[in-house]
């Protein structure tokens, strides 16, 4: 049964739920060379801090989710409370205001996965996971690039031979993010070798402590490990764990990808990323004594106006989402205007900073940006390449012709 509830008492509650289970939210205005001068892109953890930060964020979210303030949206018989949008946003900006663990691993799962097993998943297996990923209890992740198929992902060659009841799954992904601290994966497979490369795609949901997976961390070149190699030997996945049809799991992998630039392109909005805020890069264009060099001031003006713009078409397309239309090509053009911004930053900060960026002087907030900006290319990659959005821009919304396909390999002899 749908509740009847207006947003007003709907806040209400949530108020005092998060009043009693939360400490507020104290704004620490930070002091130039006071705390940490760290300014990161992709946080950078021991295994030991995240799996720490794992039980925290698990702790609350089976908290939130009992109360009834984990899943506002969602539907009643998956565990959620079936609410409006605005529901949703209240509680957002409620528990915003309060001190709630940090949720990064369950960006993935909650952001690109667990929306695409709603719209694609058997009933089985929506019953099975949506609560439980809903509720913090497990965490996903998403098992699509390989070591040749990236930005060409529908040339993957992991594959899925159907065994009766099951499927066989052989192969190898790469960059997945997150693989190590998850229970499930959702992991796209070739089924159909002979037909085009679009055409011959399953997606499944698969269990990543079944026997036969294998994941080993890759090391990042800003230090941490927060993605993976993933092995799969023979693995077997039971065939109510498809997702959509044989051989439809193009569409499934869009459902993700167009949830992938609404994650990134809605948590990063703006002139920022990371823990990383336009009031930081003043002070420190002050404090190298560069606020009066003409220069300078108009890359700093540049990178605020160009900010706000990449704001306003992140709300532009999540205004979207939230009318309930599908996510188009506008999440590729906000997910660009905000790496574009992210090298922008990158080429004040090596302007300012110059020699301090690659030789630690010991000097509080210089070098420290360097993790800054070995973060920028990372972003420029993940969730769709730079070049890839040009693309996806001028052909989808500027209509210009396709690009032309690669030369063919002359014939031998
Ligand atoms: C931080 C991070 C997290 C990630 N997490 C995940 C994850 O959890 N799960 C997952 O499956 N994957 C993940 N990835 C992988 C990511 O999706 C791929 O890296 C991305 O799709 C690009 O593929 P690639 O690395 O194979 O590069 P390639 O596709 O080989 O591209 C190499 C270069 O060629 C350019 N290029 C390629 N094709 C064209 C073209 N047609 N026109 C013009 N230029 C082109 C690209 O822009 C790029 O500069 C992650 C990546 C990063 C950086």
């Amino acid at each position: 049964m749908v509740e009847d509830i207006s947003v007003a008492d709907f806040e209400k509650d949530a108020l005092a739920f998060l009043e009693h289970n939360l400490e507020p939210r104290v704004e620490v205005q930070q002091r130039w060379g006071e705390g940490s001068d760290q300014v990161t892109l992709l946080p950078e953890r021991t295994l030991e801090e995240e799996l720490e930060e794992l039980a925290r964020a698990r702790a609350w979210a089976q908290k939130r989710f009992d109360a009834g303030f984990g899943w506002v949206t969602g539907p009643v018989q998956y565990g959620g409370r079936q609410l409006s949008r605005d529901h949703q946003r209240a509680y957002e900006a409620a528990e915003a205001r309060f001190a709630a663990p940090p949720m990064t691993a369950y960006g993935i799962g909650l952001g690109m996965v667990a929306p695409t097993i709603l719209a694609h998943a058997t009933d089985e297996v929506k019953e099975r996971y949506l609560r439980s990923m809903w509720r913090g209890d497990i965490v996903a992740c998403q098992l699509f690039s390989e070591p040749s198929a990236g930005s060409d992902l529908a040339s993957l060659q992991t594959k899925a031979v159907r065994d009766g009841d099951e499927w066989v799954v052989t192969g190898q992904k790469v960059w997945t993010s997150g693989a190590h601290l998850s229970d499930i994966g959702e992991i796209l497979c070739r089924t159909d070798p002979e037909a085009p490369k679009h055409k011959g795609l399953t997606g499944f949901v698969v269990d990543m402590h079944a026997p036969g997976v294998d994941i080993r961390p890759l090391r990042q070149l800003t230090g941490g490990a927060s993605f993976n190699e993933v092995f799969f030997t023979e693995v077997r996945i039971p065939d109510s764990h498809r997702l959509g049809d044989v051989n439809g799991g193009w569409t499934v992998a869009l459902t993700t990808l167009m949830n992938e630039r609404a994650a990134i392109g809605g948590g990063m909005a703006g002139t920022s990323g990371g823990n990383m805020s336009t009031q930081r890069l003043i002070d420190l264009v002050r404090h190298q004594g560069k606020e009066h060099d003409p220069l300078v001031r108009q890359q700093v003006a540049d990178i605020v106006i160009n900010g706000r713009v990449a704001s306003y078409t992140t709300l532009r397309s999540m205004a979207k989402i939230a009318a309930g239309q599908l996510p188009g090509p506008e999440m590729s053009i906000a997910k660009l205007s905000l790496t574009m911004n992210m090298r922008r930053m990158g080429d004040l900060l090596t302007t300012v900073l110059g020699p301090k960026l690659v030789a630690d002087s010991g000097e509080w907030g210089t070098y420290a940006w360097s993790q800054f900006i070995l973060g920028i290319p990372g972003m420029r990659v993940a969730g769709g390449t730079d070049e890839i959005l040009h693309n996806i821009i001028g052909e989808r919304v500027l209509g210009l012709p396709k690009e032309p396909a690669p030369a063919k390999e002359p014939a031998a002899g």
